[in-house]
């Protein structure tokens, strides 16, 4: 038996992010992990996702390059083997990157499957060959243990992906190419980003949601202009559409869709991208070793949230494993744990705020958006008031000629005018690189008077949120 201060159980960006901030505050950290450091994020989501959609915008610009801009180009072809090798060795850069952190700070990598064996105590079985081999064994933990397995893609009854046909988003990575036809089932950031990457690289995309609109936590009107862009793309978006009946081909899936109203579809596809959400992994974890369980949707509950602290004392959870309002964001999970190393080593960090923190979407158009929308605002009994602009009101936004809007929705002050910002929402080009300034806004409880009296540069996108918020101080300037 092994003793440590700390034992991380996977090494996302959850569970890597505690292991490095404890370790930089001076604990004795072991970070068992079955496959590789950096996880769901930066093997099978965020990193290589986006590396797929920077491409996928390049060939979207060789057509408005053509079709604006008179630039004669036109598309041969798109290399998937370059194009795959260029977003792998972005991968491979970044975890060799995560490695060399977690070793310059003197964490200990266990490659291997770890369960709990009691409150305290971890016992860790080589997954690797080799010197990894040797890693495993059993671990007491002085101060306390991590549970940060993360999650994997959720499957519906039904056909289970066969990684060819019927597939996740894990397997769209590593297949040979992307077919002519897609049937993407989920609109939410997931679904949405990869029916625009496939729609990008040239096949017929049908992206199917169960709820009334696309991103349906999202403001309504950040799922209205999403949906107008993808439709102007090309894009068949049904929403309020139930699969009925998926049926495997030899060549592709049959697949029956009922939509709100009127007779069920049939479509043949060449696939069809299951995309329904993510379930948290506790597999081989052996809670109960521990006295924990998971709660009904397989979410592992903390009893102290501004702890992330389970019923357990010492036991915490970081990342996908906690439920909402955690959010299920790669962001949301470092965050978390810094929380949570900082608790462990004594600290007394500041509870998180999930309302604070931004989500985007990467599909084109993209949406970014942080706070309350205007409904959950309602709900939550705030006298509401909203400005929204469309971004082909600013200069820049015509330049880019994508449409997209900025929307905020804020508190009502005495006299009508705006108060405390409670949400802003963001459809356009590059408005994920634009929302970091709405999460000061909406985080630090600013009023339109405090935002506007800050410049925003010409001629820039982000202008148009400079001028909503003049609007909502009373000095709008461009806004009739
Ligand atoms: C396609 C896609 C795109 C995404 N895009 C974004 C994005 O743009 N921005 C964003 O913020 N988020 C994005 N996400 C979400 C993000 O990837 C997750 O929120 C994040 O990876 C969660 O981190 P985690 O540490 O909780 O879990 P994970 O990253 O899933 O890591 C858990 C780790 O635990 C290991 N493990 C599991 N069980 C054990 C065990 N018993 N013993 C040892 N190791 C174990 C696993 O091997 C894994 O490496 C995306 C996700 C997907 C799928």
């Amino acid at each position: 038996m092994h003793e440590t201060d700390i034992i991380v159980i996977g090494g996302g960006t959850g569970g890597y992010s505690t292991a490095l901030r404890a370790a930089a505050l001076g604990l004795d950290v072991v970070l068992a992990e079955r496959d590789l450091v950096g996880g769901t994020c930066l093997h099978r989501g965020c990193i290589p996702s986006k590396a797929m959609l920077h491409a996928a915008e390049l060939v979207d610009g060789i057509a408005e390059a053509r079709e604006r801009w008179g630039v004669k180009a036109t598309l041969e072809a798109v290399d998937w083997s370059a194009l795959t090798a260029t977003r792998d060795d972005i991968v491979a850069r970044n975890h060799r990157g995560v490695e060399g952190h977690l070793s310059h700070a003197g964490v200990r990598v266990v490659r291997g499957s770890a369960a709990l064996t009691g409150a305290r105590t971890v016992r860790v079985e080589p997954t690797g060959t080799g010197a990894d081999a040797e890693a495993g064994g059993e671990w007491t933990a002085r101060r306390g243990i991590v549970l940060a397995t993360g999650s994997r893609p959720r499957t519906l009854p039904g056909p289970a992906p066969d990684g060819r046909r019927v597939v996740t988003s894990d397997d769209t990575l590593y297949a040979p190419g992307l077919p002519a036809s897609v049937l993407v089932l989920g609109g939410g950031a997931i679904g949405v980003e990869y029916a625009s990457l496939h729609r990008s690289m040239g096949a017929d995309v049908t992206l199917v949601e169960a709820a009334d609109r696309l991103l349906p936590l999202e403001d309504a009107d950040v799922s209205r202009h999403l949906t107008r862009g993808l439709k102007k793309r090309g894009i068949e978006v049904l929403t309020g559409a139930r699969l009925e009946q998926a049926e495997t081909l030899p060549d592709g899936v049959r697949v029956t869709v009922r939509p709100a109203r009127g007779e069920p579809r049939t479509l043949d596809v060449e696939r069809l991208l299951v995309a329904v959400g993510r379930a948290p992994v506790t597999d081989g974890l052996n809670l109960g070793a521990a006295g924990l369980a998971t709660d009904d949707r397989g979410f592992v509950a903390p009893a102290d949230w501004a702890r992330l602290e389970t019923a357990v004392p010492g036991i915490h959870v970081v990342g996908d494993l906690l439920p909402p309002p955690s959010l299920g964001l790669a962001h949301a999970s470092f965050a978390e744990g810094l929380l949570v190393a900082e608790t462990l080593a004594g600290l007394s960090p500041r509870p998180l705020d999930y309302a604070t923190v931004p989500r985007v979407t990467y599909s084109s158009p993209q949406t970014a958006s942080v706070g309350l929308s205007e409904a959950q605002a309602r709900e939550r009994g705030h006298d509401v008031v909203t400005n929204t602009l469309p971004l082909t009101a600013v200069a820049k936004g015509m330049v880019h000629g994508q449409g997209g809007m900025v929307k905020v929705v804020a508190e009502r002050a005495g006299g009508g005018g705006a108060g405390q910002v409670l949400g802003v929402h963001l459809v356009g080009p590059h408005v994920s690189e634009m929302v970091a300034e709405s999460q000061l806004i909406v985080g630090w409880d600013a009023d339109p008077a405090d935002v506007a009296q800050h410049i925003h540069p010409h001629p820039t996108l982000s202008e148009a949120v400079g001028e909503v918020f003049l609007t909502l101080a009373g000095r709008g300037l461009h806004q009739i």
